[in-house]
Parts: structure tokens; C-alpha cells; sequence
């Protein structure tokens, strides 16, 4: 077997682990990230970014045998025939269901960076105090004050279009030009900020470049044209990816090495050295194993697949997984409930309409339980509305000629739609474990995911569809309906916890800078790491985290306490 030695290796390139590399990178440390997934370079690598659906095989829609195969991706409202390639097929990664769980993956380089959908909300403090206060998890090892300026390092280079809003209960950030509301999400927004206390709409903040600055310039990324065909890859860089930011900027500085095809089974406990030093990896393609070793390892794999890795890490020391002494790895996952839809009509403004495919939302922030236990359930939600004109062919569809044609030209009425995003509660029993019964292609024991709703769930979805009934109705909206998509967990692709932070080793996995309590040389900066969920879309924390951690490590490395 080769051995291969690095300052720092990094296991994932998606929106985590490119941060990882470049942070490590750019400190000086020669660094290896191991990709499952095949190479996707930027540009190159985005076969449909300027395709039209009538140059398309199936006019970008699935083909039926596809769904029959694969119906947990299909049930991701991004799988379409133009970003098929970026996601992973259910039948070739299988895992087990002990609950009905969507797992959505993309294993390539840049992960799930290049098909996420970019809403980016900094946690609020209400958000680090809500599990210590109300008791329903370990307490945050961390403040909002801890991160703060991670957060702000991370968006400036990022780049997040933004308005200044002032809000305690979602923090500004370092914004570029603000995204526009059109008139009737504007009329919608004022009727409500002003009818309600305690409530704002505000524009979504998202990470697109409204107004690149030198930075972004400088990482060949150009303006966002709103096009919202991102899940393809963008041709102008107008979106943040590992693709067209992190890791190219990471490779700038002579340090960095990614390895695709390189399946991480395991991390290499040394029972005489009392430490980990290296990981072991599968060839994709051949089979053939590897191991490599470094200073530091920084997991990044994605939430669930962290778990899989440190679970899958078994030693003389460490029989249920590595670090595993308190029992909890894979306990405590949790995600956002998203069920919840309202519809409804908006009449008027017959005469206005708006430019281009914006490529966000309005949102406001959780007004429950925020600064005190106050309902019969637990935490919140965000919600966030859009509004818009019907299509073009909203005519009569059996009629034909002149008049039909023409009746084509005029857009169709305002509709409004609305939904939540709600927090839900890590518990013992929504866990991850090996199920060793079988095993992947490379060996692997597959994930057996046992995850699922609770009544705190339903009272909250509840809560979501009153409140945003009356919402609607103060703003003036008609024919409102509500819906419950019965989606199950894992379908709102923010899947987080089993590997989590806190103060106590007894209780945690992982210490305040995503160190593990008993790995020292292993930190955690994804998902994996979650506490708790929070109600904000949630990979701008895991980026503040891991340049925090980075940051960290290296000054560990340098004073030789790893
Ligand atoms: C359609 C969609 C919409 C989304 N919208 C939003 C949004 O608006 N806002 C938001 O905050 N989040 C959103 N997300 C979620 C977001 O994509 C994830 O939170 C984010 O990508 C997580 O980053 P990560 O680095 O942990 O994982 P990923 O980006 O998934 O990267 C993990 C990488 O690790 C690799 N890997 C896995 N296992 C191994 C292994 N054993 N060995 C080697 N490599 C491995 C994978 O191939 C992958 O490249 C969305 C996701 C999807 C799919």
C-alpha cells in the first residue's frame, strides 16, 4: 500500500469541504481533499448551462422509467433531464429506510454546491440560547457573538445579496445590492409589517452576485443574470459552488490536491500513537485501496455521510465507532419540516408586471418562542411567500385560431404562494446507524436511516397554516388554501445532527471549535455538527463554521497541541 502524507486531508468538496480547502490552503498547509464523486470542473463540466428544454431529449422532463428506478430523487423538485448528472440515483447508493426518509445526494466535485438553491439567513442569538433555555438540547458550546465575524467573512467572499433591515431576529450580514420585490409582494409585505408586532417580510438573502465586487471579480465570477437556471451549473459564476469559488481560488495558492474517485470508508485510528492519522479510501472505479495520512482531517462529507464515516471507523479503542465513548453518534438528527403550503389569488395590479427570474423569495423570520417559551409546542418557523402572474397560456387550452393566440399574449392573474420552514427537535430516537447485514459496492456497510415526524411537528405545521391564513387575508389575498405535502424527512435536504456540538463529552460529540472531545486532530464542519436546526437555511453556518474551525486547527497545528 502507498503512503502519502499531507499537512491537512479534507473528505468532501461540497460547500463545507471547499471551504475547508481553501481556508487550510490559504494558511499554508498542503492539503488533499478526497472526493467520492467523478471531477466536475467549472464551465466544463456543465453540459446543459445554455441549453434550451427543445434541444433536450425529453424537453427536460424525466423519462418514466427513470422515475420507476429512482423515486427518491425524483421527489426533488431540482431532478429535471438539464441537472439530472448532478445527482445521485437511489438505485446506485442504496441505504435502508427504517422510517421513510428522502436522502438527496450529489456525489461529484462540488457536492451539493452546485444544485442547492442558495437561500442564505445567519442564525439569530435567540437561536444559539433556544436549546440550552428551553431545554430540548445540549446547550450551543457557541453565541452568535462567536460567529459573527465568520459569518461576515465568509458572505463578503461568498458574496450575498441583501437588505439592511435591523432585525435581532436575523442578523444583517455583509450584503450586496438587494434583490426587488414585485408590486404585489410589496403591497402584501407593507399590509403585514404594519398589521402585525412582532412580524416583518423582508427580501430573501441569497447567494448571488447582485453587484460583483473585486473579490468576486478577481474569483472570475461575474453578475447573476437572473436567468434561474442554476441547478446547471452557472456560465457567469453568478451563484456560490465549490466549483466556480473555493476550490479554484484554493488551487490559486499551489497547496491543494483533490482526488475524485476517492471513497473514504474510514478514518485510521493508531492504537500506539492514541491518535488518528489518516483515512482510508476505496478507488471509485477500480476498487483498489488507499490509505493516506496527515496532520489534521477536516470532515465534510455531508451530514449523514459524516456519520456513516465515523460510525464505519471501528478500532480496539473505539468499537461503536470512532470518538464514539458516550453512545451518541448518530443520535439527535434532526431537519425542517417544510409540509406546509398556502395558495391564494391576489386581485388588482392587472396592469403591472416584473423583469426576470429572481432568483429568491420574501421571508420572515420565526416570531414563535423566540425570546421566551410561550406556545404548547416547541421552537418555530420561517415563512416565506412569493407572488407572481400566471403563464402566458393560461387561456382557454381547447381553443385555437386568432382570438386564442392572441388571448396567449396577455399573462394570467397574480397568485401568491406561501411556505414554512420549520425548525424541529433533535431527539435520541431520530438516529442513523450501520446496518451490516449488507454492504455497498466499496465495501461499505449502508447507512439505515430511522428518522420521523413527532406531534411537535404537527402542532407546528398547524400553527404555520393559521398564521399564514390570517397573514394572507390582512394582506388582502383571496381564494387561500392550504396544503400538506406529506413530504417525508430528508426531502428538505437539511438534514443535520448525530455528530453534535456541546460543552460536555458525556453529552457531545464535538467541542466549540468542531473539534472532536476525543480525536483532537478530527474536526466536524458540516452538517453533521448541528445542535440544532435553527429555522434559517442552513449552509451559511456550516461555512462560518468551518473557516472558524480552520482557523482554529492551524493555530493548534502551529503551537503543536495536535
Ligand atoms: C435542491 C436543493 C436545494 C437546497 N437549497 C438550499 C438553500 O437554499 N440553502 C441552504 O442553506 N442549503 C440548501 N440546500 C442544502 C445544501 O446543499 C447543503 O446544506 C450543503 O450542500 C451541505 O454542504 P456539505 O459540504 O455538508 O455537503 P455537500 O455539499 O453535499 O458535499 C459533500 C461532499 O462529500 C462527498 N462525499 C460523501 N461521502 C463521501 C465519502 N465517503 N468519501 C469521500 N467523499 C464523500 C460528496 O460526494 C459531496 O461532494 C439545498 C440542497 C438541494 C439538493
Amino acid at each position: 500500500m502507498k503512503r502519502t502524507e499531507y499537512d491537512a486531508i479534507v473528505v468532501g468538496s461540497g460547500i463545507s469541504g471547499g471551504w475547508a480547502a481553501k481556508e487550510l490552503c490559504e494558511k499554508g498547509l498542503k492539503t488533499l481533499v478526497l472526493e467520492r464523486g467523478r471531477d466536475v470542473q467549472h464551465l466544463k463540466d456543465y453540459p446543459t448551462m445554455t441549453s434550451s428544454s427543445w434541444e433536450m431529449p425529453h424537453h427536460n422532463q424525466i423519462p418514466r422509467e427513470d422515475k420507476i428506478n429512482n423515486p427518491v430523487v425524483n421527489r426533488c423538485y431540482a431532478y429535471k433531464e438539464d441537472t439530472a448528472h448532478f445527482f445521485v440515483k437511489d438505485q446506485e447508493h442504496p441505504y435502508v429506510q427504517e422510517k421513510p426518509f428522502d436522502w438527496v445526494r450529489g456525489y461529484q466535485v462540488g457536492g451539493k454546491s452546485l444544485i442547492w438553491a442558495r437561500q442564505t439567513q445567519r442564525w439569530s442569538p435567540y437561536d444559539f440560547e433556544g436549546p440550552g433555555r428551553d431545554g430540548f438540547a445540549v446547550d450551543w458550546p457557541i453565541r452568535y457573538d462567536d460567529i459573527a465575524p465568520w459569518y461576515s467573512y465568509v458572505e463578503r467572499f461568498v458574496g450575498i445579496s441583501g437588505s439592511y433591515e435591523g432585525l435581532d431576529t436575523l442578523p444583517d450580514g455583509e450584503f450586496l445590492k438587494a434583490w426587488e420585490m414585485n408590486c404585489v409582494e410589496s403591497e402584501i409585505r407593507d399590509r403585514v409589517n404594519s398589521h402585525y408586532q412582532d412580524r416583518k417580510f423582508i427580501i430573501g438573502r441569497c447567494a448571488h452576485l447582485t453587484e460583483p465586487k473585486k473579490e468576486h471579480l478577481d474569483q472570475g465570477r461575474g453578475q447573476c443574470m437572473a436567468r434561474n437556471q442554476c441547478y446547471r451549473g452557472c456560465p457567469f459564476g453568478g451563484y456560490f459552488s465549490s466549483n466556480s469559488s473555493t476550490l479554484p481560488w484554493a488551487s490559486k495558492t499551489g497547496n491543494l490536491t483533490v482526488r475524485p474517485d476517492s471513497v473514504v470508508h474510514s478514518l485510521i485510528w493508531d492504537e500506539e500513537k492514541g491518535k488518528v492519522t489518516g483515512v482510508r479510501v476505496i478507488d471509485r472505479i477500480t476498487k483498489e485501496e488507499r490509505e493516506f495520512y496527515s496532520k489534521i482531517i477536516f470532515l465534510n462529507a455531508s451530514a449523514l455521510n459524516t456519520n456513516l464515516i465515523l460510525l464505519n471507523s471501528i478500532s480496539r479503542r473505539f468499537p461503536n465507532g470512532l470518538g464514539n465513548d458516550s453512545g451518541i453518534l448518530g443520535k439527535y438528527v434532526a431537519f425542517h419540516n417544510y409540509r406546509g403550503t398556502l395558495s391564494a389569488r391576489y386581485e388588482g395590479f392587472e396592469d403591472k408586471y416584473y423583469f426576470g427570474r429572481r432568483p429568491t423569495a420574501i421571508m420572515m423570520p420565526n416570531f414563535r418562542n423566540v425570546k421566551k417559551q410561550e406556545m404548547d409546542f416547541l421552537r418555530g418557523y420561517m415563512t416565506f411567500y412569493s407572488a407572481g402572474r400566471a403563464g402566458f397560456g393560461h387561456a382557454d387550452p381547447g381553443g385555437f385560431g386568432a382570438e386564442f393566440k392572441q388571448s396567449n399574449t396577455k399573462p394570467g392573474p397574480w397568485s401568491v404562494f406561501m411556505m414554512m420552514q420549520g425548525e424541529t427537535i433533535p431527539k435520541e430516537t431520530n438516529r442513523v446507524s450501520l446496518f451490516t447485514d449488507q454492504k455497498d459496492e466499496w465495501g461499505i456497510p449502508l447507512l439505515k436511516i430511522d428518522v420521523a415526524y413527532d406531534d411537535n411537528d404537527e402542532k407546528i405545521l398547524q400553527d404555520f397554516w393559521e398564521q399564514g391564513e390570517e397573514m394572507l387575508k390582512v394582506a388582502g389575498c383571496v381564494n387561500i388554501r392550504k396544503s400538506d405535502s406529506k413530504q417525508a424527512p430528508g426531502l428538505d435536504i437539511h438534514e443535520m445532527g448525530g455528530v453534535r456540538m456541546g460543552r460536555d463529552s458525556k453529552t457531545s460529540f464535538l467541542n466549540g471549535f468542531n473539534q472532536m472531545h476525543h480525536a483532537p486532530n478530527v474536526f466536524v464542519t458540516d452538517g453533521a455538527c448541528m445542535t440544532s436546526t435553527g429555522t434559517q437555511n442552513p449552509s451559511i453556518t456550516y461555512m462560518a463554521l468551518t473557516v472558524r474551525a480552520a482557523d482554529f486547527a492551524v493555530q493548534q497545528l502551529k503551537k503543536g497541541e495536535l
